[in-house]
């Protein structure tokens, strides 16, 4: 995981042997970092906030004796990256739940957006497992009516979880469903429900226009982009589109466990500027995992 740009940064760190830190013994190497990160996939302005950055953090900085320059510049990316990471919005689910619990006002709706193959299908079925595990009783509704499949995917997982599911026909009008399944959950004390969507390219206005009606008619409380961390800076455009669109609060990003080069990851909330909720770490039920920017920085730096 991350092993591309864990390199990248290192290398970045072996290369500044100066025991006085000035702009032009840097330039050439913080240049070079640049370039090396948006070879990995870091959205260009993230690879220039980082360099720009690290400028400020690091020019004019004396080496004291026994002071390791690595140990400096690790310093000064940690605290980089903690920025990258961070928004001034965090969203814990269960605190919703709860929340709508306590206020009689179950169910929690949570929307889910994101283009085919990201892994919205997998990552709703790996949530509703873990809702489960915790005593939610929840419902999946199936609002892509569009893709060959999609329905009977999600119907796996339904029956592999124990987890019901409210379908129609293929075809049918998926802010219907949507709307069906929040007033079947209403009527049967349901906790929370989770709603499928479909996913063609993110460039079809029709796709926007439909998913825009879906949230409109379903009114969720939690709207989520799910991302493939794999697709590098394809993801950030799809983020973009996705968020001027439709809009989102929070993003899941997925196949993080076979990312090597770990630019989207990086990128993805500074752009969006909505924090990553969870992981996805792989095809199991269980690879979902709450995100945590000090584990991920630690897998980033090494
Ligand atoms: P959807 O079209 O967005 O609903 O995507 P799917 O849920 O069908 O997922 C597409 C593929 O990605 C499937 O083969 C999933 O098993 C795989 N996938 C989803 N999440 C992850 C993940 O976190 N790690 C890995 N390695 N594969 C994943």
């Amino acid at each position: 995981m991350f092993d591309k740009i864990r390199d990248v940064l290192h290398k970045f760190g072996e290369s500044i042997t100066t025991k006085t830190l000035d702009e032009t013994d840097l330039s050439d190497n913080l240049s070079q970092l640049e370039l090396n990160l948006i070879e990995n996939e870091v959205a260009v302005e993230v690879a220039n906030y980082i360099v720009t950055s690290l400028k400020e953090k690091l020019v004019g900085r004396k080496v004291e004796r026994g002071q390791k320059i690595d140990t400096i510049i690790d310093d000064a990316l940690k605290d980089i990256l903690k920025t990258l990471f961070s928004t001034t919005t965090s969203i814990d689910l269960f605190s919703i739940i709860e929340t709508k619990k306590h206020a009689g006002s179950s169910p929690t709706t949570v929307l889910f957006l994101g283009i085919n193959g990201t892994g919205k299908t997998t990552s709703i079925a790996k949530l509703s497992s873990m809702l489960k595990r915790k005593g939610y009783i929840v419902l999946m509704a199936a609002s892509d009516t569009y893709r060959a499949g999609a329905i009977e995917q999600l119907e796996i997982h339904s029956q592999r979880l124990g987890i019901r599911i409210l379908k129609q026909r293929y075809g049918s009008d998926p802010a219907a469903v949507a709307r069906d399944a929040k007033t079947y959950a209403l009527q049967h004390g349901y906790d929370v429900v989770l709603i499928d969507t479909a996913g063609r390219m993110q460039t079809s206005t029709n796709l926007m226009e439909e998913l825009a009606k879906i949230k409109r008619v379903s009114n969720p409380d939690l709207t989520v982009f799910v991302g493939d961390a794999l697709a590098g800076n394809d993801l950030i455009y799809q983020a973009r589109e996705f968020l001027e669109k439709v809009g989102f609060d929070a993003i899941i990003l997925t196949k993080t466990d076979a990312d090597v080069k770990g630019g989207a990851s990086i990128s993805v909330t500074y752009v969006t500027k909505r924090p990553i909720m969870y992981i996805g770490n792989g095809q199991d039920y269980g690879d979902l995992i709450p995100f945590d920017p000090d584990w991920i920085i630690s897998k980033i730096l090494g």
